[in-house]
């Protein structure tokens, strides 16, 4: 991914919507860094029998609207700067939804691909026993992310449930079902991003049952909306890419062939008779919608100018640099902003908060409704802003999202 460092990229943002907003320097001052964050070093024996020292992070950006809420991401290159730029995003992105909610991110430099399930598991647990007493359901709730699973937001819930001595679902969100998790989870991060993407074309008169799309990044957000664009609304799925590459068809790629591809060699580039191309090219291919779906800092001033895609809607926290951004704009491809188009995950993880405080449960039908009608309703606030006030959508999101901090910060007279 980029060299651009992701937490830069967030204060730069941030610098931006504070100039536009005029904020005064005491509300800049508290919005340019985290509030709190943690440093927590994660001895683990592995299955030789040697204990390895994992380190980790947790931060917790601001708490002004609510408890904290962000994924913890399992990665190789995961930085402290990463986690304080997902940190913020998750802020903006709460704030944005209208959730009763702060923004927090976690995350472990570890590569899950190379550790068996048995160190993944002691791994998770002792993460939970070095931040326990900062987490918890009224005070900062994880969920998954890059790398993490299901599985192990069981094994961490289980954790803290252990330790505090009593069954506590509400910790964590993107359980199982059965285990406390909401139906609609699963795909949620994508379906949200779905219905931003069909507002967005009814805006640019897109027919988008003859639209083409390209993902990159097969992963949990990148496969469902694949599959989603094909399934809601007729999409042709052309390209798709994974860590070892891309593959494209300019036909139709077929989704069914790729998942069990990906399901059984671990790569989506090992698809019979599909053509192979590299994660770059993904980007600069001829589509109607391109979905950055991976990892940030993709999209950048030098591959800007070759995107050609009507329509970016960022599934991938920070996919584009503010440099690019400008580019985008200019050329006039419509970006859906990450802290927009990827908030169905955290708003159904908010839905399956809501459900786990009175432990009644939602039918899928009824989630997705709920779902629909909060993301519509974010895309056409943040549309409305970037009209009125000539911003381009992600200062519009901004514009939104940080007044509705700053008012909280405010209301509690902490500014
Ligand atoms: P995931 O671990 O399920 O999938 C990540 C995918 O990206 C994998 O297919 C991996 O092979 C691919 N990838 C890794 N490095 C790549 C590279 N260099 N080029 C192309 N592909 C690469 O993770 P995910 O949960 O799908 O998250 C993906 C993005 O979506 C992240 O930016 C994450 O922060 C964001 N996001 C996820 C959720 C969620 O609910 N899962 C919610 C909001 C935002």
């Amino acid at each position: 991914m980029g060299n651009a460092n992701a937490f830069e990229v967030a204060q730069k943002q941030f610098d931006q919507c504070a100039d536009i907003l005029n904020l005064e320097s005491s509300v800049r001052a508290m919005l340019r860094v985290p509030m709190r964050e943690f440093h927590v070093w994660l001895p683990v024996r592995m299955d030789d029998g040697f204990v390895r020292v994992f380190q980790g992070f947790r931060v917790q950006y601001n708490d002004s609207r609510g408890p904290t809420k962000g994924g913890i991401r399992f990665h190789p290159d995961e930085t402290i700067d990463t986690v304080r730029a997902l940190a913020a995003w998750m802020t903006w992105k709460c704030a944005l939804l209208d959730l009763p909610l702060g923004g927090a991110k976690g995350g472990v430099i570890c590569n899950p691909k190379e550790m068996s399930l048995g160190e993944l598991e002691r791994l998770s647990r002792e993460y939970v026993r070095a931040v326990y007493q900062f987490i918890g359901p009224d005070k900062d709730i994880p969920a998954p992310d890059v790398y993490t699973t299901p599985q192990i937001m069981t094994w961490m819930m289980d954790e803290y449930s252990k330790v505090s001595g009593k069954n506590q679902f509400g910790v964590i969100t993107g359980k199982p079902i059965g285990l406390g998790g909401s139906a609609g989870r699963g795909d949620a991060t994508a379906r949200g991003g779905m219905y931003t993407i069909r507002e967005a074309a009814n805006v640019l008169g897109i027919d988008l049952s003859k639209a083409t799309v390209a993902v990159q990044g097969f992963g949990n957000a990148g496969s469902h909306a694949a599959r989603l664009c094909e399934e809601m609304f007729g999409c042709k799925v052309v390209a798709v890419s994974d860590s070892q590459g891309g593959i494209c068809d300019e036909k139709c790629l077929d989704l069914e062939a790729v998942c069990e591809c990906k399901l059984n060699t671990l790569s989506v580039v090992n698809l019979p008779n599909a053509t192979r191309i590299s994660n770059e090219e993904v980007l600069g291919l001829e589509v109607d919608i391109l979905i950055p779906a991976a990892l940030e800092n993709v999209i950048t001033e030098k591959n800007a100018p070759d995107i050609k895609a009507k329509i970016v809607a960022e599934l991938a926290n920070g996919p584009t640099t503010p440099e690019a951004d400008d580019i985008l704009y200019k050329n006039g491809v419509h970006v859906i902003p990450d802290f927009l188009c990827n908030a169905g995950g955290v708003t159904v993880s908010y839905f399956e908060m809501v459900q786990n405080a009175y432990m009644y449960f939602w039918d899928e039908k009824e989630v997705h409704a709920s779902l629909e009608k909060k993301m519509t309703a974010a895309y056409h606030s943040v549309l409305k802003t970037s009209q009125e006030y000539k911003l381009n959508m992600r200062q519009a999101a901004y514009v939104h999202a940080v007044k509705r901090v700053v008012e909280a910060m405010k209301s509690r007279g902490w500014v």
